[in-house]
C-alpha cells in the first residue's frame, strides 16, 4: 500500500510539474513569437520606405506602445555599444545586455522579455532595434497555475495514501477474513467454511476452491476417524472373547475336554484377530503404495483359473457349484499377489453368502434348497480388445444385496446384516470389499456390483489390457 501511494504521488507530481513547465515555456514561446513579428514589421517599414521619416515612425511606435500599455510593450533603437538612442513611451531603462547581430535574439532581463536584431535601413547611429514586453502577465498566469498545482499536489499527497488505505482495506478484507477462518480450523473442528461473497471474482473462486479442499479434507479425516474407531471396535470383540475364555479356564478346576474346548475357542478368536490385522495391514499397504502396486504383466486367465481351483473344494463343501465359464488368454498390468487377494475375497464372499441362502432353506451342507435350485457361482473373463479392457465377472445366485446397501458395501467395515451374518458364522470383518476396491483402483481399474435380493449378485471388475499395441498399460 505504501509503495502504491508513493508511486501515485511521484507520478502525479511529475505530471503536474511537467504540465506547469510546459505551459510556462509555451507562454514565453508565444510572447517571443509576437515580439519577433513586431520586429519583422518594423524591419519591413524600414526596408520599404527608403528615406524614412523617423519622426513619423517614432510617433507610430509610441502610439502602439500606448495601445499595449497593459503588456508594457516598447521599442528601443540601440547603438552598437548597447545604449538606447531612442525609446518609445513607457520603455524601461535596461542594463547593457544587448549585443549586435543579424539574427533575432531573445532574452529576459529586469522583468522584461526582449527580441532584438540589427536591422538594415535603421538609423546608422542606432542600428539595433529591440522590441520588448513585460513578463509580469506571464508571471501572473504562472502564479495562478502554481497555486492550482500546489492545490492538486496537496490533494494527491493526502488523497492517494488515504484512498489507497481505504481501497487496500476493501481488497484485503476478504483475504483477512479467509486467513482468520483458516486459522480457526482444527482437524477436530472442520465445520467452518470460507465466505463466498457472490461477486464471482478471483477471491470468490479461491474461497470456493479452498472450501472444496476443506470438504475433501473433512471427509478424509472423518473416514480415518471412523476407520480407527471401527478397527478398535472389531479388535475388541475377539480380544474380550479370548479374555473371557481364559478367565473361565482359570476360574476353577476343569476337565481336559473342557480345557481343550476353551483353548480351541481361544485359537478361533486368535485366527479372527489375525485375519483382521492382516486385512488392516493390506489396506494400509494398498493405500500407501498405489504407485508400486501395478507393474508386471500378469496372465489374468491363469490367476483366475488357479483361484477357481483353490476354491473348488470349499465350494463343494458348502454345497455350491463353482463354474468357470470362459477364460480367454489375457494379460493385465498388475500385481499377482494383490489380484489373487481380490479373487479370494470375492469368491469367499460368493461361496459363504450363496451357501448361507441354500443352507438356511434346506439344512446344512445341502446341494439344493428343496425346490431343485442350488447355489451356483459363475466366473468368466470378457476381453474387449477395442476398448483395451477386460471384464472379470463373478456371478452368484445367493441372497443378493438390498438396493439401499449397494452404494455402501465398499465402505470399510460395512456389513449388510451384521446380526444375520455373524449368526451363521460367515461373519467377516466388512473390510473384504474395500480391500478389493483399493487394489483394483491401484490397478487403474473399476469394480462394480449388480445385485437383486433373492436372485443373486454379480461383481464386475474392469482392468486395462496389455496388448502388443498398448504396452503403455504397463507403465
Ligand atoms: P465381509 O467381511 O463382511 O464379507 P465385505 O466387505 O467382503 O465384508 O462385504 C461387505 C458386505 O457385502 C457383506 O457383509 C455382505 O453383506 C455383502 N456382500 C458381499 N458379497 C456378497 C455376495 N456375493 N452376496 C451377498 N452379499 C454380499
Amino acid at each position: 500500500m505504501f509503495w502504491n501511494a508513493l508511486a501515485v504521488i511521484v507520478t502525479g507530481l511529475a505530471i503536474l510539474i511537467t504540465v506547469r513547465q510546459g505551459v510556462g515555456y509555451r507562454l514565453l514561446y508565444d510572447l517571443d513569437h509576437v515580439l519577433a513579428e513586431d520586429l519583422d514589421e518594423i524591419s519591413l517599414n524600414l526596408r520599404e520606405e527608403r528615406g524614412l521619416d523617423f519622426e513619423r515612425l517614432h510617433r507610430e511606435l509610441d502610439r502602439k506602445a500606448r495601445g499595449h500599455a497593459y503588456h508594457q510593450w516598447f521599442v528601443l533603437f540601440i547603438d552598437r555599444k548597447g545604449d538606447a538612442v531612442w525609446s518609445s513611451t513607457g520603455a524601461p531603462v535596461l542594463p547593457r545586455v544587448i549585443t549586435p547581430g543579424r539574427e533575432t535574439e531573445t532574452l529576459t532581463t529586469s522583468g522584461y522579455r526582449l527580441a532584438y536584431r540589427e536591422l538594415a535601413g535603421a538609423r546608422e547611429r542606432a542600428p539595433i532595434v529591440c522590441v520588448g514586453s513585460s513578463v509580469k502577465f506571464i508571471q501572473r498566469d504562472m502564479a495562478s497555475i502554481d497555486r492550482m498545482v500546489i492545490l492538486v499536489a496537496a490533494v494527491i499527497i493526502v488523497g492517494s495514501p488515504l484512498c489507497g488505505y481505504i481501497l487496500a482495506g476493501r481488497a484485503t478484507a476478504p483475504l483477512a477474513n479467509m486467513m482468520a477462518t483458516t486459522a480457526r480450523l482444527r482437524p477436530s473442528e472442520m465445520d467452518e467454511r470460507l465466505k463466498v461473497r457472490g461477486t464471482g471474482d478471483e477471491l470468490d473462486q479461491l474461497a470456493m476452491t479452498v472450501n472444496g479442499l476443506l470438504d475433501r479434507l473433512a471427509e478424509y479425516l472423518k473416514q480415518k476417524h471412523d476407520f480407527l474407531a471401527n478397527a478398535a471396535h472389531e479388535l475388541r470383540t475377539p480380544l474380550s472373547a479370548i479374555r473371557s475364555s481364559v478367565e473361565v479356564a482359570l476360574s476353577g478346576d476343569r476337565t481336559v475336554d473342557e480345557y481343550n474346548e476353551l483353548l480351541a475357542e481361544v485359537i478361533d478368536e486368535c485366527s479372527s484377530l489375525e485375519t483382521l490385522v492382516n486385512q488392516l495391514l493390506l489396506l494400509a499397504e494398498t493405500d500407501a503404495d498405489r504407485q508400486e502396486v501395478v507393474g508386471d504383466p500378469i496372465p489374468l486367465h491363469l490367476v483366475v483359473g488357479r483361484a477357481a481351483e483353490m476354491f473348488q473344494g470349499v465350494a463343494e463343501f458348502n454345497g455350491v457349484r463353482l463354474k468357470v465359464e470362459h477364460l480367454p488368454e489375457v494379460v493385465v498390468p498388475g500385481n499377482r499377489h494383490y489380484l489373487r487377494q481380490v479373487l479370494s475375497n470375492l469368491l469367499d464372499n460368493a461361496i459363504k453368502f450363496t451357501a448361507s441362502r441354500y443352507v438356511h432353506h434346506a439344512g446344512p451342507i445341502s446341494a439344493n434348497n428343496g425346490h431343485g435350485t442350488r447355489g451356483e457361482i459363475k466366473i468368466s473373463l470378457q476381453p474387449d480388445w477395442e476398448q483395451r479392457v477386460v471384464r472379470l465377472l463373478i456371478e452368484d445366485n445367493g441372497p443378493g444385496i438390498p438396493k439401499e446397501d449397494l452404494p455402501l458395501i465398499f465402505d470399510r467395515f460395512y456389513r449388510v446384516d451384521r446380526a444375520r451374518v455373524r449368526g451363521i458364522a460367515t461373519g467377516g470383518t466388512g473390510l473384504g470389499l474395500s480391500i478389493c476396491q483399493a487394489i483394483i483402483h491401484a490397478h487403474r481399474g473399476t469394480i462394480e456390483v449388480m445385485s437383486k435380493v433373492d436372485e443373486g449378485t454379480t461383481f464386475v471388475i474392469t482392468l486395462p489390457l496389455v496388448t502388443a499395441d498398448n504396452p503403455a498399460a504397463l507403465v
